[in-house]
Formats: structure tokens, C-alpha cells, sequence
């Protein structure tokens, strides 16, 4: 059977026979072995798996880079040999009009992230919510690459009782620690080499984490302020549910940073463990 899906109703009708448990693996394209990973935990735990790709215009905010986002289906596609279901819609079949009922995801989406692109988690939950509705999988696979998103996908899920459960697969790295992102195909070499001072201070932080969650945020500091050719957003510790600051008796925390690189604007993460 023809793997492709664009329309919402073949999508429902064909998850609706659908066998067994079902996983979703929710994407912008592009795909790389970040994207692989989550489809590899899905077709390990799951009968069927649904892979959607959709670029959604309501998490980029003008002037963003929505247009020179990455697509090539094709090549998506070959990626996706194993999976039973992908789901790539026009923006006309995802939305028809600009929806009048949306999400608020709350306090936790006006932090870090949302600080700096404030319209961005309502756009990705009101299409999380929308698919999950539409696949009603029994799992739902995200990365912990987003890991705001990811907290805030699972605090939905949670308040509107939606009944997924929602996996974080670990980050995906390339061998030289840059996390995998469709946006590093928009780096130069010298911008690529730049932006592994991310991965640095993130793992300065994680190694003098024992120290405690003051000592982590220094080394985190320190190691970007001896970086050249990053533009830092932020740079700093918090609690991976609540993405507010650690308390001094936490044992773990998650180092976060975001800095531009060019024109290119990326963001890391890592687990961190207090002494
Ligand atoms: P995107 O296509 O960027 O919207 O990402 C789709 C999903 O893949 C999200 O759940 C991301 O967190 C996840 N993802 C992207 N990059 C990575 C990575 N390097 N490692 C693990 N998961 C990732």
C-alpha cells in the first residue's frame, strides 16, 4: 500500500485499521539520523508507525526562516523505508483557515525559547495536538534535542488529559559533538566549527556539575565567553519539567543554551548531575 498520506481523511481512515499499537514520530522534513532515531525507537515498540512532515507555518514568526526551511520529500522519503505511514499535508489540508480555537501552553512557554520567539510553542502545540488527534498513536515520539518542547508536549498531553504517552528519545550527536539539527545545513565551515562551542560548555557545565548548580552555571559562562563567532541568547540551568531554576538541594538539572552562529540560530542541551 502507498506509504504516502497528504490528506487528513486517508490519514484517519488508514490509522483507523491500523493493527497493534501505534507510534508517531511528528517532523519538519529534512530528515537526518536525529529524525532516525526517533523512528528507530518507535518501530522497536510499535506495530504501526506514522511519520508526519509537515513544515508548520504557526511556529515561525515573521521574518523567520520558514521560507529557507530545508524540504526535499524524496529524500525524506528513502529514510523512511520501515515506517508504515507518512503523512505530509499542504498547509491548505492541515489548517483550511487560521484556527479560532488555540492552545495557550502556559508560564513555561514565555521562558528561554519562548522568550525570544513568543509565538513559537503555541504554533507547535496547536500541530501536535491537531495530529495527535488525528493518529491517536499510543506513543508519541520526541527529541530532547527540543527539550522545552518536549516538556511542554508532555505537560499538555497531562492538563488535556489526551491520553499518549510521550517518549524523549536522547539527542542525537554528530561525531564531533555538534547536536544533529536540519538548521546545520545553513552553517559554513568555519560557522560549523564555531558552533561546537555549544557542546563545549555544555559539557564544561555537565563536568563541574558535581560541584553544584552554581559551579555548572560558571563553567557554562565561562566556556562561551572564550568563544568566538557565537551570539549567545542564553546560557544557563534549569529543571527539565518546569524549565524554571534548579533548587540548591536538586540533584539533576538540564544545561540549556542558544546562541547565533551566523545567521543561523541553534540550540543544545545536556543533563547535568549535582554533587
Ligand atoms: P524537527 O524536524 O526539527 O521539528 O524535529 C522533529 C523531532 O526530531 C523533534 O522531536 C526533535 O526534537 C527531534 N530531533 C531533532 N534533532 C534531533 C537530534 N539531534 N537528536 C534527537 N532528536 C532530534
Amino acid at each position: 500500500m502507498e506509504k504516502l498520506v497528504t490528506t487528513k481523511q486517508e490519514l484517519v481512515e488508514r490509522v483507523r485499521v491500523a493493527e497493534g499499537s501505534i507510534g508517531l514520530v511528528m517532523t519538519m522534513g529534512a530528515l537526518h539520523e536525529g529524525h532516525r532515531r526517533l523512528v528507530d525507537a518507535a518501530r522497536a515498540e510499535c506495530e504501526t508507525v506514522v511519520v508526519s512532515i509537515y513544515v508548520n507555518p504557526l511556529q515561525f514568526a515573521p521574518g523567520e526562516d520558514f521560507d529557507a526551511y530545508p524540504r526535499d520529500l524524496e529524500k525524506d522519503l528513502a529514510m523512511l523505508e520501515d515506517v508504515d505511514i507518512v503523512f505530509a499535508p499542504s498547509d491548505e489540508e492541515m489548517y483550511g483557515r487560521a484556527p479560532l480555537v488555540t492552545i495557550n501552553p502556559g508560564d513555561v512557554a514565555t521562558r528561554y525559547e519562548g522568550r525570544t520567539r513568543p509565538t513559537h510553542f503555541a504554533g507547535v502545540l496547536q500541530v501536535v495536538a491537531k495530529v495527535l488527534n488525528l493518529v491517536r498513536p499510543d506513543r508519541a515520539y520526541f527529541g530532547q534535542k527540543d527539550a522545552q518542547q518536549l516538556a511542554l508536549v508532555t505537560t499538555m498531553v497531562a492538563d488535556l488529559d489526551m491520553g499518549v504517552d510521550i517518549v524523549g528519545v536522547p539527542i542525537v550527536r554528530d561525531t564531533d559533538g555538534l547536536a544533529l539539527s536540519s538548521r546545520n545545513a545553513y552553517l559554513s565551515t568555519e560557522e560549523r566549527t564555531a558552533a561546537l562551542a555549544l557542546v563545549r560548555a555544555l559539557t564544561s557545565a555537565r563536568d563541574a556539575a558535581p560541584g553544584g548548580p552554581e559551579a555548572a552555571q560558571a563553567a557554562l559562562t565561562e566556556s562561551l565567553e572564550a568563544a568566538d563567532g557565537v551570539d549567545v541568547d542564553y546560557a544557563t540551568i534549569v529543571d527539565a519539567g518546569t524549565f524554571l531554576g534548579v533548587s540548591s538541594n536538586a540533584r539533576r538539572g538540564l544545561a540549556i543554551v542558544a546562541a547565533r552562529v551566523g545567521a543561523t540560530r541553534l540550540i543544545d542541551n545536556m543533563e547535568v548531575s549535582f554533587g
